[in-house]
């Protein structure tokens, strides 16, 4: 009977983690020097952070010649989220690599900037690949846009991640926490749901 319970209980624990109908978008511009293929290498690693809350991700690269035009020309969804790549960062202050722009007014942030050389000098410093860096960064980042103001303690939206941390992060195990969870795919519904509302009918 305990059993049947603890199973039951681990069922309904896993059970919105597996649910995958949630989708944000990602849409890539801008100019990053890193090396060799550093930002399609970060999009599985993103894939797996995002996808174990439960949300799948979309893409769409505007970065240089790449670019479908039509596609990057459109406005942004309420869904969506574009990270600008920048190859130089004017500060070195803030702690972390990305900048996510909250607007004052309370309306939806979907602006996140990404700098090149913290990435660079991070993947130096803490021994870790790039792509690990910059899937972290969409990560962290996206939360800031979807969750509560703020840093937690531990996991992706720790401000200040320890090496340890990025040791975590490059076997896949630097996630959100179960608290975030439900809050994330609320407010990503949210704006699947906005999205939707505004998307042309056939
Ligand atoms: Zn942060």
């Amino acid at each position: 009977m305990r059993r049947v319970l603890a199973a039951a209980v681990l069922a309904v624990a896993v059970q919105p983690l597996a649910a995958r109908e949630i989708a944000i978008g990602i849409r890539v511009t801008g100019e990053l020097r890193l090396g060799d293929d550093a930002v399609d290498r970060a999009r599985q690693p993103t894939e797996h952070i995002l996808g174990a809350a439960g949300l799948d991700v979309r893409w769409l690269d505007c970065r240089g010649d790449r670019a479908d035009e039509e596609a990057c020309q459109r406005p942004v969804a309420p869904d969506e989220f574009v990270v600008t790549l920048l190859s130089v960062r004017s500060d070195r202050d803030s702690y972390g690599c990305g900048v996510s722009q909250h607007p004052l007014d309370g309306t939806r942030g979907s602006f996140i900037t990404v700098y090149a050389d913290c990435v660079r000098d991070g993947a130096d410093r803490l021994h870790v690949d790039e792509a690990t860096i910059l899937s972290v960064t969409f990560a962290h980042e996206i939360g800031h846009l979807l969750l509560p103001r703020g840093h937690a303690f531990s996991g992706i939206m720790c401000g200040w991640p320890s090496a340890l941390d990025w040791q975590r992060a490059e076997r896949g195990g630097l996630l959100f926490n179960l608290r975030q969870i439900p809050l994330l795919r609320a407010a990503a519904l949210a704006r699947q749901q906005a999205a939707l509302a505004l998307a042309p009918e056939d």
